[in-house]
C-alpha cells in the first residue's frame, strides 16, 4: 500500500479551508498558552458545543508505544467501512500502524498539534483525509490524541476530474437481460465530451441509470452498438477499430476501443483525426510519387520530342529481336528514314515548326508500324528507325508504302524542297532473311548504306538491301 503523505504543523489555521480545523486548532493554542502546557483534554469534550464534530472525530488514549481508539467517529466508519473501536492502531498492521504509530508518537513528543493531508486506499470511498491531531493532557496526567478527520476528495469526486479532464470520449453500459431479443444498455457513467459527441445537449446531467438510446439522441448513428454486444458476448475480449463521423459538417475519425467492465462494456472514442489527416495526406503522396515514377520509368524509354520509342530502347529492342530470330528462324526487317532537305526546311519554315514537322511524321510513322511486334524508334535528328520483326522485304515494303501514301494524302507543306512541295522521306531497308550472328550495328549499318544510295539516287525513294 502507498501512503502519499503531507504535513503542517505551523500557523495551520492559515492554510486551511475548513473552518472546524482552524477552530480547533486556535481553540488549543489558546489554552495552552494559558496553562502553559498540554490543554485539557475535558476541554474538547465531545460532548456540548463539540458534539457536532463527533462522527468526525477519533479519540486515542495513549498505550505504551501503542494507541488505543476509544472513539471512532461514524462518518469515518461510514468512509472506511470499518470501526476501530476498542482497537489499537497496531492492530492495522504493517506499513499502515507505522505511518500512523510513527505521526502520533511524533505528535506526544512534540506536543504541538499537527495537520496532515493523507493518501490511502483503505477507505473505499475516499481518496484524500485531512486530520488534525491534538495532542491533550487528561486530569490523570494521561495523554491522549483527539484527531479530527474529513475526507478531502472522496473517490467519486477524483473520478469526476479525471473523466472530464480526459481528452477522449467516455461511456460506461451496463447491459441488462430482456424477456426476449437482446439485453438493453444503461449508462452507468459517461463524459461531456461523449454527451456532445452523441448528440446530448444537457451534458451527462441525469444520464446515468437511463437507457443509452433515451439520453443520447445520436446512439443509433454512432453504430458501435454491435460491438458492444461482442465485447458482452465475447467474455474479456476487447474490439478496436476507426470510426469515421461528420461533426458539424466535418468529417472526424476516432479511434474507437470496446473493452469489457462488470455486466457491460467500456467504450473510449480518441478523436484521431489530425493524425488520420496526415496519414490520408501521406497515402495521397506516396500514389503520386507512384504514378510520377511511372510516368518517369515510360519517358526514360521514350524520345521527348515524339513520344516514339528511344535510341536506348531501339538498340535494347532490335538485339533482343535479332537474339529471337536465331532461336526461332524468322524475317526480320530495318527500315531506317530520313527527311529529305530538313536544313533547308528548319532555315525557311524556322525550327519550331521544324520540330512540329519531325512530330507529325512520327505521328504517321508510328500508325504505319502498327503491328503489336512492331517498334518505331527516333533514331536522332530527322531519322527515324522501324524494327519489324517476323517481315520480310515484301511486307516492310507494304509498311514503306503505307506511310509514303499517308504522307501523299495528309501532305505536309515544304516550301524548300528540290524534289517536292511537300515533305518527302528517303528510306534504307535492311532485310535479314537466315537466322545468322548479326549484331544491331551491323544490321543498321546495312540499313544506312542503302538510305545512303536512296538519297544519292535522288531522295524520296526506298533502296533496299538483303544481309548476306
Ligand atoms: P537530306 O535530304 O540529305 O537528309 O538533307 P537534310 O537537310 O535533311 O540533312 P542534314 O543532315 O544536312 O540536316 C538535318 C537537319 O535536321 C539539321 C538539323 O537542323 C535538323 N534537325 C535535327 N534534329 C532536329 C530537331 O529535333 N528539330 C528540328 N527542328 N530540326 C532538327
Ligand atoms: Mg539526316
Ligand atoms: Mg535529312
Amino acid at each position: 500500500m502507498t501512503i502519499w503523505h503531507k504535513e503542517i504543523s505551523q500557523s495551520v489555521d492559515s492554510v486551511v479551508d475548513n473552518p472546524d480545523i482552524a477552530a480547533l486548532y486556535r481553540l488549543w493554542h489558546e489554552l495552552a498558552g494559558a496553562t502553559q502546557g498540554l490543554p485539557p483534554r475535558e476541554a474538547f469534550s465531545l460532548k456540548g458545543p463539540m458534539a457536532r464534530l463527533v462522527p468526525h472525530m477519533m479519540v486515542l488514549e495513549c498505550d505504551g508505544e501503542d494507541f488505543l481508539y476509544s472513539h471512532y467517529g461514524s462518518e469515518i466508519q461510514r468512509h472506511s467501512q470499518f470501526d476501530m473501536t476498542g482497537r489499537r492502531v497496531s492492530e492495522f498492521g504493517g506499513e499502515l500502524a507505522d505511518f500512523f504509530g510513527t505521526c502520533y508518537r511524533r505528535v506526544l513528543a512534540q506536543r504541538q498539534p499537527l495537520y496532515t493531508v493523507h493518501c490511502s486506499d483503505r477507505a473505499k470511498s475516499v481518496f484524500t483525509w485531512e486530520r488534525l491531531i491534538l495532542p491533550l493532557q487528561g486530569k490523570d496526567g494521561r495523554l491522549c490524541l483527539k484527531v479530527y478527520n474529513r475526507p478531502l476528495e472522496s473517490r467519486a469526486q477524483m473520478l469526476e476530474v479525471v473523466l472530464e479532464s480526459s481528452s477522449d470520449a467516455l461511456l460506461v453500459l451496463r447491459a441488462v437481460p430482456q424477456a426476449s431479443g437482446p439485453p438493453e444498455w444503461l449508462v452507468v457513467l459517461a463524459n461531456e465530451r461523449f454527451a456532445r459527441l452523441a448528440g446530448s445537449t444537457a451534458g451527462t446531467q441525469g444520464t446515468s441509470g437511463h437507457l443509452v438510446s433515451e439520453v443520447f439522441p445520436d446512439w443509433a448513428s454512432l453504430g458501435f452498438e454491435s460491438d458492444c454486444y461482442a465485447v458482452l458476448n465475447s467474455g474479456r475480449q476487447t474490439r478496436e477499430r476507426e470510426m469515421r463521423r461528420v461533426v458539424n459538417g466535418a468529417e472526424r475519425w476516432y479511434a474507437l476501443r470496446v473493452g469489457p467492465a462488470p455486466d457491460g462494456c467500456v467504450v473510449r472514442l480518441a478523436d484521431v483525426t489530425a493524425l488520420k489527416l496526415h496519414e490520408l495526406e501521406l497515402e495521397a503522396k506516396a500514389l503520386q510519387l507512384q504514378a510520377d515514377n511511372a510516368e518517369l520509368a515510360r519517358w526514360a524509354k521514350l524520345d521527348g520530342l515524339t513520344g516514339l520509342a528511344n535510341r536506348r530502347t531501339l538498340d535494347a529492342f532490335l538485339a533482343m529481336e535479332l537474339q529471337r530470330t536465331q532461336r526461332h528462324p524468322s524475317p526480320l526487317t530495318v527500315v531506317l528514314c530520313d527527311i529529305d532537305f530538313f536544313k533547308p526546311y528548319n532555315d525557311l519554315h524556322g525550327h519550331l515548326q521544324g520540330d512540329d514537322c519531325i512530330r507529325a511524321v512520327a505521328k504517321r510513322l508510328a500508325l504505319a508500324a502498327h503491328r503489336p511486334t512492331d517498334l518505331a524508334a527516333r533514331f536522332g535528328g530527322e531519322e527515324f528507325v522501324l524494327v519489324l520483326p517476323h517481315t520480310p522485304l515484301r511486307g516492310a515494303m507494304e509498311v514503306v508504302e503505307n506511310l509514303r501514301k499517308a504522307l501523299d494524302q495528309q501532305p505536309l507543306p515544304h516550301g524548300a524542297s528540290h524534289v517536292s512541295p511537300r515533305i518527302t522521306l528517303s528510306f534504307g531497308v535492311a532485310e535479314l532473311l537466315t537466322p545468322e550472328a548479326v549484331s544491331p550495328a551491323q544490321l543498321l549499318k546495312l540499313a544506312d548504306d542503302a538510305l545512303y544510295q536512296a538519297k544519292h539516287q535522288g531522295r524520296d525513294r526506298v533502296v533496299a538491301l538483303r544481309w548476306h
